[in-house]
């Protein structure tokens, strides 16, 4: 049912080479779900449980979503996302059943990665859980929570989650035997935004005179999918101007650009 909602990838493309900086996170990333869907045996020898869920956290555009997908095509998993904003649904125990459906479906697609964007839209300190629509998130929650908890007999499925208010969860969520691996994925710095300009730029025409230090030094405060956009906006100046290679001038206007259009829309690059 409700297929729709999932957006379902049976070999994600993404590899770990294309992530630019969060080597730390990618460690961990590896640890808490790679290994245990690799080396199970590992984790029962020591007598310890592999962590049940893990959280991904940190600004928009960072590269939760492609670490996720990085884990998933390194274990030949299914990818399986699902944005929390779609599981708060109009109607009573809707949500409940999607949760059912997404699990479900992991079942029949294992080894599988199950990854939940925006869990804060289901996962909210409630402000107010007095009226319905709450009552019917917290539901949906519930749900969420007690698949998570009959995980062991399940295999080989794994769950990933991810949102940029972290500050605004509920923290029941983070107990033991739920999403019990916290992973933050901060903004890049100078360095890593020159790792992300590399990866970005590593089929593109560049001409020689480009200074990637000095564009990493100049994109402070820009996130991964930021960069992305620069290169690609960098790109069309190039095309624009009949070039094939992609000058300093070129990424100088996208940025220019990037900050005029910031300006007017009044949100902030981050
Ligand atoms: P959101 O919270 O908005 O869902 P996210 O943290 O999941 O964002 P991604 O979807 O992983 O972000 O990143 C969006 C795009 O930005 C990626 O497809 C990639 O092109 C680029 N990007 C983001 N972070 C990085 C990074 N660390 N290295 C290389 N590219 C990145």
């Amino acid at each position: 049912a409700r297929a729709q909602a999932m957006e379902v990838d049976e070999s994600p493309d993404v590899t770990y080479d294309e992530i630019g900086g969060l080597e730390d996170q990618m460690q961990e990333v590896r640890e808490a779900v790679e290994q245990p869907l690799e080396n199970p045996e590992q984790f029962e020898q020591v007598g310890i449980e592999p962590p049940s869920g893990v959280l991904l956290h940190g600004p928009p555009g960072t590269g939760k979503t492609m670490l996720a997908k990085a884990v998933a095509n390194q274990t030949d998993a299914t990818f399986i996302k699902m944005a929390g904003s779609e599981l708060v649904q109009k109607f009573i125990g809707e949500g409940a059943k999607l949760v059912r459906d997404l699990f479900e479906l992991a079942s029949q697609r294992e080894p599988a990665i199950v990854f939940i964007d925006e869990i804060d839209a289901v996962a909210s300190k409630r402000t107010d859980s007095k009226t319905s629509g709450d009552a019917e998130v917290q539901r949906t929650m519930m749900q969420l929570l007690s698949e998570m908890d009959g995980f062991e007999d399940r295999g080989d499925i794994r769950i990933m989650a991810a949102t940029n208010r972290f500050d605004m969860l509920d923290r029941a969520i983070l107990r033991p035997g739920r999403f019990d691996r916290l992973i933050e994925v901060p903004e890049p710095d100078e360095e890593a935004r020159h790792k992300i300009l590399d990866i970005h730029t590593r089929n593109m025409g560049v001409a020689d005179d480009v200074d990637f230090d000095k564009l990493a030094a100049e994109t402070e405060g820009k996130s991964g999918a930021d960069i992305e956009s620069l290169t690609t906006e960098a790109g069309m100046f190039a095309i624009r101007d009949e070039r094939t290679e992609v000058r300093q001038s070129d990424f100088e206007d996208a940025l220019e650009k990037m900050d005029e259009n910031d300006e007017e829309t009044g949100i902030v690059t981050k």
